[in-house]
C-alpha cells in the first residue's frame, strides 16, 4: 500500500500561502474530492483546518497509487508547495494560491462509499445524518459550529475567572432536583431498591456551596430532564450554570451582561449593554410571550380605548362570561404590519385562517385609497378602525391585524400570529442580536389538572419582600424575584434570587402542597443547611446549546450538539437506550431471574 512512510505531517491541510513555495512539505488527512485528468490527478486533500490541492503527475512514483485513491480515504502526501498559475487560483480557499506536487504517497486508510457525500452540501435526512454522525461531523458546517461552541465556552470560562468564580463540580448520581420536569433514575446495585437521580440542575448542590463560603460558583455542566418529547428538546443539555453570594438583581445582571458581551465577541459580534428590562406583563401584553422577540418592532397595542364604553356586541357579550373573567377579562388589541397595506386578499384571508389554526379569530383593517376596508367593517365601524390604526402606531399603507376575546388567548394568539408575520416578512435577521430581561414574574402560576399552585420557575424562588404578606391569601399576586434573558424569542438563561431562610423555604414547599414530612424526605438535607449560616444569594444558568445555535444561526441544537438525541430521546448511533442483559438487571434487582 505505500511507496514511502511519512511519520508526521508537518503542516495542515488548512496552513499553506505562497510564502510557502518551494518548501518540502508532509501533509496528512482525508480525499475530499478526486479529478483525474489522465496525466494529472488531483486530490483536494481535507482535515479540519481546511482544503490544499495536491497533485500527481503521470509516471511520478506515486501515481499508481494515486489511481486508487476514492473519497475519504486517509492518505499522507509528500511534496513540494507550488504556486498555481493565475487562472487555476481558488479565490474560495485560503490555500488557494498554492498546491502541493506530491512524490510519495501512502495510503493510511481506506474508506467504504459514505452514505452520503461529505463534499457537497446536499440536504440529507437527519435520520441518516445522526446514524453516521462521524460522517456528519466531518462536513465543515457542523465542524464551525463546533469550534465556535468551544470558543463560546473557553471566553464564558475566562470570563467567570477573571471575575473570581470558581469552577466547581457537582454530582451526577444524586437525588432528585426540583426544575418541573421527570428525572432519569439510576438503580443502585449495592441498595436494593434504591436510586440515584439524573440532576435537572445543580441547583441545590450550587446554593449550598453558597453555604459553604464559595462566594462565585460557575459550572459548565450537563442537566438531565426526561420531559415529553418537544422537537427541540434533549434529554441531556448543557448549562452554564452560575451562584453568587451577597447577590442583588444587579449585580447578577452586570455579571451576566459582561458574559454575553465576552462570549459574543468570541463569536465576533459587538453586544451593547446594558439590555432593556421589560417586566412580564408588560412582555405578555406587548409582545404576547414572556420571551418576547425584539427585532420586529410590532407591538401589539391596547384597542378597547378606542371603542370606550361602546364595545362591540361579541365583547360586551364576552365580558360577563365567567370564562373570559378566568382568563384576564376581555382585551381588543392588535399590531401593524408596516407597509403591508398592499397584501393580497389571499395573503389577508390566509392570515385570517393562520390566526384559526393558531386559536382565534383574527380581524385586519388597512387604508387605501377608497378609505377603510377591513374584514370587520361592519361589527367596529370604518371611523373606529381609522382610529384604532392609528393607535397602534400605523398609517396608510400599513395593516392592521387585531383581535377581540378573553385576555389570555388574544396575547397568545396574537404573540404566536405576530412571529409568523415578522418571519414570512423577513424581518427576523439571525445576526440582528436582541436581548431583554424579563423580570416581575409571577413567583406561582396555577396548575389546571393538579389543582394546586406550581413554582414558576423553582421552589427555590425568593417572594419580592412586599409580597411575602400575599403568600397565602393571593398566591397569584405574589412577585418572584427572577428573572430571564430573552435573545429573539427564545430564552437563554434564567434565575432567581433565592429563599435563604429555612422557615420561608419550608413556608414556601406547604404552598406548593409539599408537605412537612415530604420536603423533610426529599430536601431535608438542604433544610438542615439553610440553618446554619446562609448567606442571602442568587444565581442563574445560561442555556449554552441554544447560545451557541443562535449564534450559529442554527434553528436546531441539534446542530450545535456533536452527538445529540433524536426528537424521540434516541442516540440512533450508538443505538440507545438499548436492553440490557438479564444479568445486569438481576444484579440491579430489578429482575428476579
Ligand atoms: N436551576 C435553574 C434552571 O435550571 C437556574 C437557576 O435558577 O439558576 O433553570
Amino acid at each position: 500500500m505505500t511507496t514511502e512512510t511519512s511519520s508526521y505531517r508537518s503542516h495542515t491541510c488548512g496552513a499553506l500561502r505562497t510564502g510557502d513555495v518551494g518548501q518540502s512539505v508532509t501533509l496528512m488527512g482525508w480525499v475530499h474530492r478526486v479529478r483525474d485528468l489522465g496525466g494529472l490527478i488531483f486530490f483536494d486533500l481535507r482535515d479540519r483546518h481546511g482544503i490544499t490541492q495536491v497533485v500527481i503527475r503521470a509516471g511520478s512514483a506515486a501515481a499508481d497509487l494515486a489511481a486508487r485513491v476514492r473519497p475519504e480515504y486517509v492518505i499522507a502526501a509528500r511534496g513540494r508547495v507550488d504556486s498555481r498559475s493565475a487562472e487555476t487560483v481558488n479565490p474560495k480557499l485560503p490555500t488557494g494560491e498554492i498546491e502541493v506536487v506530491i512524490d510519495t504517497l501512502e495510503i493510511l486508510n481506506e474508506a467504504k462509499t459514505p452514505p452520503f457525500p461529505i463534499n457537497e452540501d446536499t440536504q440529507v435526512a437527519e435520520e441518516t445524518r445522526l446514524r453516521y454522525r462521524y460522517l456528519d461531523l466531518r462536513r465543515p458546517a457542523l465542524q464551525k459550529n463546533l469550534v465556535l461552541r468551544h470558543k463560546v465556552a473557553l471566553a464564558a470560562r475566562r470570563y467567570f475567572d477573571d471575575a473570581g468564580f470558581l469552577e466547581i463540580e457537582t454530582p451526577i448520581l444524586t437525588r432528585s432536583t426540583p426544575e418541573g420536569a421527570r428525572d432519569y433514575l439510576v438503580p443502585s446495585r449495592v441498595h436494593r431498591g434504591e436510586f440515584f437521580a439524573l440532576p435537572q440542575s445543580p441547583q441545590i448542590f450550587k446554593q449550598i456551596l453558597m453555604i459553604a463560603g464559595f462566594d462565585r460558583y460557575v459550572q459548565i455542566t450537563r442537566c438531565f430532564r426526561d420531559e415529553d418529547l418537544r422537537a427541540d428538546r434533549q434529554p441531556e443539555f448543557t448549562q452554564i450554570d452560575v451562584e453568587i453570594s451577597f447577590a442583588t438583581e444587579e449585580i447578577v445582571y452586570g455579571v451576566v451582561e459582561g458574559a454575553i458581551k465576552a462570549m459574543w465577541a468570541a463569536a465576533g459580534h459587538a453586544v451593547e449593554t446594558p439590555f432593556p428590562r421589560i417586566g412580564y406583563d408588560e412582555a405578555m401584553l406587548k409582545y404576547g410571550s414572556d420571551k418576547p422577540d425584539l427585532r420586529p418592532g410590532m407591538i401589539i397595542s391596547d384597542l378597547l380605548p378606542v371603542f370606550g364604553d361602546e364595545l362591540p356586541g361579541f365583547l360586551a357579550e364576552a365580558q360577563s362570561s365567567a370564562e373570559t373573567q378566568s382568563l384576564g377579562g376581555i382585551a381588543l388589541r392588535g399590531f401593524i404590519v408596516p407597509g403591508a397595506g398592499a397584501y393580497s386578499r389571499k395573503q389577508l384571508d390566509d392570515l385570517v385562517a393562520l390566526g384559526t389554526t393558531l386559536g382565534g379569530r383574527i380581524a385586519w383593517a388597512r387604508i387605501g385609497d377608497a378609505g377603510v376596508t377591513s374584514s370587520g367593517l361592519k361589527v367596529f365601524g370604518a371611523e373606529r378602525l381609522e382610529k384604532a390604526i392609528g393607535v397602534a402606531g400605523g398609517k396608510a399603507g400599513d395593516l392592521l391585524l387585531f383581535m377581540g376575546g378573553a385576555m389570555k388567548n388574544v396575547a397568545d394568539t396574537l404573540g404566536r400570529l405576530r412571529l409568523h408575520v415578522a418571519k414570512s416578512a423577513n424581518l427576523l435577521r439571525a445576526e440582528d442580536f436582541k436581548f431583554c430581561w424579563v423580570t416581575e414574574f409571577p413567583l406561582f402560576e396555577y396548575n389546571q389538572d393538579e389543582k394546586r399552585w406550581d413554582s414558576m420557575h423553582h421552589p427555590f424562588t425568593s417572594p419580592r419582600p412586599e409580597h411575602v404578606g400575599l403568600l397565602e391569601s393571593n398566591p397569584a399576586a405574589v412577585r418572584a424575584r427572577a428573572y430571564d434573558l430573552a435573545l429573539n424569542g427564545s430564552e437563554i438563561a434564567g434565575g432567581s434570587i433565592r429563599i435563604h431562610r429555612a422557615d420561608v423555604q419550608k413556608h414556601a414547599f406547604r404552598l406548593l402542597g409539599i408537605s412537612d414530612e415530604d420536603a423533610k424526605a426529599r430536601f431535608g438535607f438542604f433544610l438542615d443547611a439553610l440553618e446554619f449560616g446562609t448567606p442571602p444569594h442568587g444565581g442563574i444558568a445560561f442555556g449554552l446549546d441554544r447560545m451557541v445555535a443562535l449564534l450559529c444561526g442554527e434553528s436546531s441544537i441539534r446542530e450545535v450538539i456533536a452527538f445529540p438525541k433524536t426528537a424521540q430521546a434516541v442516540d440512533l448511533m450508538a443505538g440507545a437506550p438499548s436492553e440490557v442483559d438479564a444479568k445486569q438487571l438481576r444484579e440491579l434487582h430489578i429482575k428476579s431471574s
